[in-house]
């Protein structure tokens, strides 16, 4: 009976209060509840927490010396625990080598389906790899692109050799290189770089190996010529050393990426390239959107790799049953969003075959549209059903529908949270009182009274990636929300399309915020300097005392409270400063207080409490608007850098509160958010084109979709199928739009 079930017994860990609880295994369990409730601080903080340093006991112990020491979560004990692996949202990332093919492994047996049925026969499944010098291109090492000097950056077409046509350190006017062209003989050195003939141009640029009268006739009568390019690529390029390095910064605004000419950005050489399958190259197979490349590989029929092609098969599936059908193998996992990152490591634990695992979701629904939701809710399942036990923290309802457990934390946020207040199924969920209990009986509605355009922003024919010759107007002065499933091209048309015709759209994103583990929140917003004046007039010493570049700066840990060890092959590790046990300052500094608070004190204030210990205007102002974007639970002192993505985008949209009148771009807004914050987010956009702003937002949260004023709805579906605009109107008219699946949805939602 108790082996059914993992038992958390005094959980403390944070903000939560002592809490027991079992949690079933082998089944779904939904984590819900308002942001800062508590939902991480029991699952990641606690849980996977526990069974990771469970597994680093095993190791011996001259092992465990070297790795980093993870604290042990706060809690009496959790017995039945099984390995937890954390699917989270960070991203791939990785070099350029590194594809969506090559992390899901589906390159290899796409290799070694070409070593075993490919004409001709070109060798063993190594031969095909970009990565082997067997297999890879030798004009670009397999990476698929050359480093190319941009000729409109590098001269200056106005302007002669004299002048300094040619815009590159050392050959500038003066600059030693540019000699040789001067003396060269070629060229009127007076004459613009316009003027030139096409057999000059061809000479200044490209011309390799000619032998010319020497600059410098004491050491040689004759030196050899060569043009800019095969110069500038011989010196800067190529080396890894010397002045590539001296001029990194000059290099990188002259150079841009360009295809390979040797193989077309296909990374593979000509030997490799000649090898098919059924009249196709392993790179053109690479190359194909996940969902045509499973047709192709369900025509292939030889016997003798019947195996490979149903392995093949099976892992293609999952990808286009994760939603991921429209990316190819040749993608760069670098250009991947959070969401395509966490599905992609989703499709490789479904290859594995081991079970009594439990796996860990940080909100799976993330860029995904209800008609993804409900194919990536077929594949949690499929984990259950081989025997392991799924965790997942969700605020989405079509997400928490699938739990075969849900535990509701609460009540509210930070230290009004860290309780379980709900546990049970979803009929029980949502006759109960809890705050998500009454959310998701809620029935909601198209927004009645709808703001009137102030004109238009036009977009005319955008092509890039999936696009069909997009030409839309985005209304001004309202609120639009642009929808689709996931890959139709929303981000495409809005956060690069948009401010090509634009240039003055800000975006609010979800991006870490430069030097962030120095500025929390207090330091971010600009209250903190005038919470430091009030320190210093009431003690009448200087506010640069508590400056965090201060003599009154803890000198552990410069005011930061906590010291960061870098490791080189993990991740940054925090733990709290020895010096002053996290109180961030001197002893001295912290015996002056204000109103009975030291600094320290109230940098460990939460927003809620500090707003209820300033009355000071300046600061109540801000603090207010930290409120209404939902981060009460935040304390003034927190680096930015512990912050979620989505808590970012919320700061930063509190502090564009002032500023009327900009374009606006909010990508996905919802995410991390309880539906009760949601509320609150949409009365604070609503605040800001209220201030005359045109906000545009890309969604798929059907609760901000009710909100909208104006809808743009992308698909049909994703990728090549995907990229036209197949509604722009009227939320009401939306419903009434057969193409639309984003219409759909959105009529089932409001019946
Ligand atoms: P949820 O996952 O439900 O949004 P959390 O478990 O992240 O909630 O947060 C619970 C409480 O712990 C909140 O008060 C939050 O501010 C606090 N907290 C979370 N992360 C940190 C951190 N890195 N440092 C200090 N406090 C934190
Ligand atoms: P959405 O925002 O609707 O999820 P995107 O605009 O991100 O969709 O993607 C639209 C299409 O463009 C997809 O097929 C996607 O794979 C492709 N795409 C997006 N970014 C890149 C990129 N950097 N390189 C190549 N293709 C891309
Ligand atoms: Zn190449
Ligand atoms: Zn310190």
């Amino acid at each position: 009976m108790s082996d059914d079930y993992i038992r958390v017994s005094g959980a403390r860990e944070r903000n939560l209060k002592k809490i027991n609880v079992m949690i079933p295994k082998k089944k779904i369990t939904v984590f819900t509840g308002v942001s800062g409730s508590g939902k991480s601080s029991l699952v990641f903080d606690t849980i996977a927490a526990e069974s990771q340093r469970q597994l680093n006991e095993t190791y011996s112990s001259f092992i465990r010396h070297r790795m980093p020491h993870y604290g042990n979560p706060d809690v009496d004990i959790i017995e039945n625990l099984s390995v937890a692996f954390v699917i989270n949202q960070k991203r791939l990332g990785g070099n350029s080598r590194s594809t969506v093919g090559t992390v899901t492994d589906i390159y290899s047996l796409l290799r070694l389906l070409f070593s075993r049925i490919g004409e001709p026969f070109v060798g063993y499944s190594d031969a095909f790899s970009f990565n082997n010098p067997a297999g890879m291109c030798n004009g670009c090492q397999g990476l698929g692109n050359i480093e190319a000097v941009d000729i409109k950056r590098l001269l200056d077409w106005n302007k002669s050799l004299n002048e300094g046509a040619v815009r590159f350190p050392t050959f500038e006017p003066g600059g030693w290189r540019l000699t040789r062209y001067i003396h060269s003989g070629f060229f009127d050195n007076d004459k613009k770089i316009s003027d030139y003939s096409d057999k000059e141009m061809e000479l200044l640029l490209y011309a390799d190996g000619i032998k010319v009268k020497s600059p410098a006739p004491q050491w040689h009568k004759t030196s050899l010529y060569e043009g800019l390019i095969p110069r500038i690529e011989r010196s800067f390029l190529k080396k890894e050393d010397g002045e590539k390095v001296k001029y990194n910064k000059e290099i990188e605004w002259y150079v841009i990426k360009q295809d390979c000419p040797h193989c077309h950005g296909t990374r593979l050489n000509e030997n490799v390239l000649s090898c098919k399958v059924n009249g196709k190259n392993i790179a053109e197979c690479a190359d194909m959107q996940i969902n045509e490349l499973l047709h192709f590989i369900q025509s292939v029929h030889a016997l003798v790799a019947l195996p490979i092609v149903s392995e093949l098969e099976n892992r293609l599936k999952h990808m286009v049953s994760i939603g991921l059908d429209y990316l190819s193998l040749s993608r760069e996992t670098s250009t991947l969003s959070g969401g395509e990152s966490q599905r992609i490591k989703m499709v490789c634990q479904l290859g594995s075959s081991l079970t009594d695992l439990t796996y860990i979701f940080d909100e799976p629904s993330i860029g995904l549209h209800p008609h993804d939701i409900s194919k990536i809710n077929d594949l949690m399942k499929l984990l259950r059903n081989k025997g392991n036990t799924v965790l997942i923290v969700e605020h989405d309802p079509d997400m928490i529908k699938i739990a075969d457990h849900i535990i509701d934390m609460g009540p509210g946020a930070g230290a009004l949270g860290g309780e379980i207040v709900y546990q049970g199924d979803l009929r029980g969920l949502k006759t109960s009182a809890t705050l998500t209990g009454k959310y998701l009986s809620h029935q909601s509605q198209l927004k009645l009274h709808k703001r009137i355009p102030k004109g238009w922003l036009s977009i005319y024919n955008a092509a890039l990636h999936n696009l069909k010759n997009v030409s839309v107007d985005i209304p001004r002065g309202v609120l639009t929300v642009v929808t689709g499933v996931a890959g139709s091209g929303k981000s495409t048309l809005i956060n690069e399309i948009l401010p090509q015709f634009y240039p003055e759209t800000i975006f609010i994103d979800q991006k870490g915020i430069q030097g962030s583990k120095r500025s929390n929140l207090a330091t971010y917003t600009g209250i903190f300097d005038t919470i430091r004046k009030l320190f210093a007039k009431k003690n009448g010493v200087s506010a640069a005392l508590f400056s965090f570049n201060s003599q009154g700066a803890c000198p552990g840990c410069k005011g930061l409270g906590v010291v960061y060890t870098d490791l080189a092959f993990m991740d940054t590790i925090a733990s709290e400063c020895e010096v002053c046990h996290g109180n961030r300052y001197t002893n001295k500094v912290l015996t002056y207080q204000l109103r009975g608070k030291s600094i320290g004190d109230v940098l460990g204030m939460t927003v809620l409490e500090a707003l209820d210990f300033f009355q000071e205007k300046e600061i109540v102002t801000v603090l207010k608007r930290l409120l209404d974007v939902g981060i009460p639970y935040i304390t003034l002192g927190q680096p930015l850098s512990t912050l979620s993505g989505g808590e970012l985008q919320r700061i930063k949209l509190a502090s564009e509160l002032e500023n009327g009148g900009q374009i606006y771009v909010l990508d996905e807004p919802s995410t991390g958010l309880h539906m009760a914050d949601i509320k609150q987010l949409t009365e604070t956009m609503n605040r800001l084109v209220e201030q005359n702003a045109t906000l545009i937002v890309i969604e798929h949260n059907l609760d901000i979709i009710c909100q909208a004023d104006w809808i743009i709805d992308m698909g049909p579906y994703a990728g090549q199928h995907g990229g036209k605009i197949m509604f722009s109107g009227l939320p009401e008219d939306l419903i009434h739009c057969n193409d639309s699946l984003t219409g759909k949805y959105l009529k089932d939602y409001i019946k």
